[in-house]
């Protein structure tokens, strides 16, 4: 937990849409789709890119997670995806998994 990650704070403190030891799924402030979710670990890590920190069952439940946040917003089709680093796009620098969904 860092005071000064925005992510480590909605971790915290945010309206969480579903959780589970260790994650929250929280809703974008700025949706890019007609449903627009993010995944994030309560352990901070900058991006992916860092992903060999988590212990391998912690990564299993992270996106099994993922999964079911989708499953429990109704989605049957969405997209996952993960910006790693500023030039494809990642401005909060907490991993987290945008679910992008809800399209008719
Ligand atoms: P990325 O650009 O991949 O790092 O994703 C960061 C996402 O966080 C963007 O889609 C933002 O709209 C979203 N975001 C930023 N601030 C907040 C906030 N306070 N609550 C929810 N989502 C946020
Ligand atoms: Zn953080």
């Amino acid at each position: 937990m860092t005071e000064s990650c925005l992510f480590c704070r909605l971790y915290r403190d945010g309206d969480h849409v579903a959780a589970t030891e260790g994650f929250v799924a929280i809703r974008d402030i700025n949706p890019q789709a007609p449903v627009h979710l993010l995944v994030l670990p309560e352990r901070h890590i900058d991006s992916f890119r860092e992903i060999g920190e988590l212990p391998p069952d912690e990564t299993k439940r992270m996106l099994e997670f993922v999964a079911d946040v989708a499953a429990r917003e109704g989605l049957t089709d969405y997209r996952v995806a993960v910006n790693v680093g500023p030039s494809a796009g990642q401005t909060v620098f907490h991993l987290h998994w945008h679910i992008k969904g809800g399209w008719s």
